[in-house]
């Protein structure tokens, strides 16, 4: 299943996405809320998905993040491989969706860069899950985020509350889809003005979706429409004003944004 989420003349709503005549077209919508619920049954227009004004597919109550998932993102920032998975948090006000603007936070940053994320979407309450567990029933789909970072102040800071949480500094979309397995390797990318400058499969993660997935949920509840972006690979690099930054995640699409300065 795909699904999307966007504006409607009653307030954001969720579409159901199926290629209808070789088009992505919106099938069925649902009401707002943490998640989706899609009534096979119900019939209604189709819509064009090029038509709509897309939101950020997701609502919800947290999101965490994976430092240092990638061995040679690791290396080109000069950090060791951690021994255990090193999570952090965005706030969810830090959302923005497809074609919004990641607004650079004037004099308090001179280094904003981007970080393409393969990015999983918790589909029910998930805590402290067995060691044989199956993680996959938790997962409601996978969709693509861009971990904006102003470096300078990761760096200063010692931890990142700032540097990871200025509103507009985690866009996600354009849409959330079940049918891939990063399992077997999805290729994670970023272009900056159409420029390829990140490209890696989701194969060579140092910590697995399942042990991520265990290690959050020995600490905090993860609930529905929770968020996990899985860590960058190499080739991170700053933005600047009027760039278009783009990230792919392969059988999800591209989320697009472009960068203005701020007031
Ligand atoms: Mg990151």
């Amino acid at each position: 299943m795909k699904y999307c989420r966007f504006s409607t003349q009653d307030g954001p709503r969720f579409g159901l996405v199926e290629t209808v005549d070789g088009t992505e077209q919106i099938t069925q919508t649902a009401p707002d809320a943490a998640l989706p619920a899609f009534r096979r049954a119900q019939k209604s227009a189709h819509v064009p998905l090029s038509s709509v004004s897309l939101l950020e597919p997701v609502r919800p109550s947290k999101i965490l993040c994976v430092g240092r998932n990638y061995a040679d993102h690791a290396k080109e920032l000069g950090n060791e491989v951690p021994a255990e998975p090193l999570i952090f948090l965005k706030p969810p006000t830090s959302l923005i969706g497809p074609g919004q603007a990641i607004v650079l936070p004037g004099t308090l940053s001179q280094r904003i860069e981007y970080e393409a994320e393969l990015t999983i979407v918790i589909s029910r309450e998930c805590r402290n899950l067995g060691p044989d567990e199956d993680v996959r029933p938790y997962i409601s789909g996978y969709t693509c985020a861009n971990d904006v970072t102003a470096r300078d102040l990761q760096k200063k800071d010692g931890q990142w509350w700032r540097a990871k949480g200025f509103d507009t500094f985690c866009p996600v979309g354009p849409i959330v889809t079940d049918e891939i397995d990063p399992w077997t390797g999805v290729q994670v990318e970023s272009r900056v003005n159409g420029v390829l400058k990140q490209s890696a499969s989701t194969k060579i993660f140092i910590f697995s979706i399942d042990r991520l997935i265990r290690h959050i949920a020995q600490v905090m509840t993860l609930l529905p429409g929770d968020l996990i972006l899985t860590g960058t690979p190499a080739g991170v690099g700053p933005l600047a004003s009027g760039d278009e930054v783009e990230v792919g995640v392969q059988g999800i699409g591209t989320l697009r944004n472009y960068v203005k300065s701020g007031i």
